[in-house]
C-alpha cells in the first residue's frame, strides 16, 4: 500500500520546523527556506537552495502543494476564471477567481461533495466524499496565485470566500487551522477581514466559530423568510429553527462587530414573491446585516428555476422600502459553468467510470 505523503503546505511554522529537525535531521534554517518556497506555490523539485539529495529525501516523504490546477477556463465576458483542481487521491474540486475592483477574490471549496442536502445545490447531489485538509485549503490559494502570476507577477489572491463546494463548519478544525495559516504574516498573509465564510447554518458550530475571535465575515445561507419554506429546500432547517439561526447570527455580530451577510437564492414560485420579501424584512429588522439576492442558477438535475427579472426587482425594492440593505448579486462567469459544483459534475459525468 502506498503511504500517504505529508502535506507541507498545511503545516504551521512550528510543525514544519519539527519535521525538518526531527524527521529529516536537518538544521532549523531549512524550514524557513522551505516555507519561502511553499508560499510561492513551488514544487519540491524547484527548491533550488536545497541540495539535490535533500530534495530527493523530501519528495519521498512529502508533497509541497497537494492541489494541482488540472484545467482553467477564462470567461470572455468578465475575466472570471474557473479552475478544476486535482487532489493527490484523484478527487476533483472546483474554484472560481473573480476580478473585482477591490482585488482578486478566490472562491474556495472546503469538502469534496457535501452532505447538507440543499435541494437547489449541485455540490450535494452525490453526498460528501471527504473533508479537505488544511494543506488542500491553502493549496487552492497557492495554486491560484501561481496560475495568475504567470501573466502578471504583481497579481495575487486578495480576498477569499469559503463558498465553494462543501459546508465549512462541517469541516470545522481544518477550516479554522486554514484561516490561521492563511493569515500568518510569514505565510500568504491574507487579512481575515478579507475573508468570508458561508454556512447553511450549523448553529452549534456558529457559536464555536464566534468564540475563535477571528474577524471573518459570516455569510448565512437563509434562502427563505420562515421555517416552513426553509424546510422544503434545506434539510438543516429541521435541525435548527429559523429563530435559532438568527439568534446565532446576532451573537456573531455582537462578538465580532461585523455585519452578517444573508444569502437568499430567489426560486420561482417558492420564496420570491413580495409577501416573502415583507416577511423576510420583518424577521431581519434590527439585525446588522446585508441581504445578497441571487437569482437561482439552474441545476440541470433539479426542477427548480430562477424567477423572472421583474420578480427579482420587486423583491429587492420591497426590502429596500423596509430599510433592509440588499443587492442582487452580479452574475460572474456565466459562460464557464461559474456556479459551484457544476463543472466537477460535468467532468465526472464525461469520465470513463473505470479510471478512479
Ligand atoms: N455550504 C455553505 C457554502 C457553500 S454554497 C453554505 O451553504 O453557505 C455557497 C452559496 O451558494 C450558498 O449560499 C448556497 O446556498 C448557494 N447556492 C448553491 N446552489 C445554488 C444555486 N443553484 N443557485 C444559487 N445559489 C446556490
Amino acid at each position: 500500500m502506498k503511504l500517504e505523503k505529508i502535506q507541507l503546505l498545511g503545516m504551521t511554522g512550528e510543525e514544519l520546523e519539527r519535521f525538518v529537525t526531527q524527521d529529516l535531521k536537518e538544521s532549523r534554517f531549512r524550514a524557513g527556506q522551505i516555507a519561502g518556497w511553499l508560499n510561492r506555490g513551488a514544487e519540491i523539485g524547484e527548491m533550488t537552495n536545497l541540495s539535490a539529495a535533500l530534495r530527493g529525501r523530501l519528495s519521498e516523504l512529502a508533497v509541497a502543494n497537494p492541489v494541482r490546477i488540472m484545467e482553467a477556463y477564462r470567461s470572455k465576458l468578465d475575466g472570471t476564471e474557473k479552475f478544476l483542481y486535482a487532489l493527490g487521491d484523484g478527487n476533483l474540486i472546483e474554484g472560481v477567481l473573480m476580478r473585482y475592483h477591490h482585488g482578486d477574490t478566490l472562491c474556495v471549496s472546503t469538502q469534496v461533495g457535501c452532505r447538507m442536502g440543499c435541494a437547489f445545490c449541485a455540490s450535494t447531489l452525490d453526498g460528501r466524499v471527504r473533508n479537505l485538509t488544511p494543506g488542500e485549503l491553502l493549496g487552492q490559494v497557492a495554486a491560484a496565485n501561481r496560475h495568475i502570476q504567470r501573466d502578471d507577477p504583481a497579481r495575487r489572491v486578495h480576498n477569499i470566500v469559503l463558498m465553494g463546494s462543501g459546508e465549512p463548519l462541517d469541516n470545522y478544525e481544518n477550516v479554522v487551522k486554514f484561516l490561521r495559516l492563511v493569515n500568518d504574516p510569514a505565510g500568504l498573509n491574507i487579512s481575515l477581514r478579507n475573508i468570508s465564510l458561508s454556512t447553511c447554518g450549523l448553529v452549534r458550530r456558529m457559536y464555536d466559530f464566534a468564540a475563535e475571535g477571528l474577524p471573518v465575515t459570516l455569510s448565512l445561507s437563509l434562502h427563505a423568510p420562515n421555517d416552513e419554506i426553509r424546510r422544503k429546500i434545506m434539510p438543516v432547517a429541521n435541525a435548527y429553527s429559523y429563530e435559532e439561526v438568527l439568534a446565532a447570527c446576532r451573537y456573531y455580530v455582537e462578538k465580532t462587530g461585523r455585519r452578517v451577510i444573508f444569502e437568499y437564492a430567489l426560486i420561482k414560485d417558492l420564496n420570491s414573491d413580495v409577501r416573502c420579501a415583507e416577511e423576510l424584512a420583518r424577521r431581519l429588522r434590527g439585525l446588522q446585516c446585508h441581504v445578497n439576492l441571487i437569482p437561482l442558477n439552474d441545476v440541470r438535475e433539479r426542477k427548480l428555476e430562477a424567477p423572472g427579472r421583474k420578480t427579482v426587482e420587486a423583491f429587492l425594492k420591497r426590502l429596500e422600502l423596509k430599510h433592509i440593505s440588499a443587492t442582487v448579486r452580479r452574475e460572474m462567469g456565466a459562460d464557464i459553468e461559474g456556479a459551484c459544483g457544476q463543472l466537477r459534475r460535468k467532468v465526472l459525468a464525461g469520465q470513463a467510470t473505470g479510471d478512479k
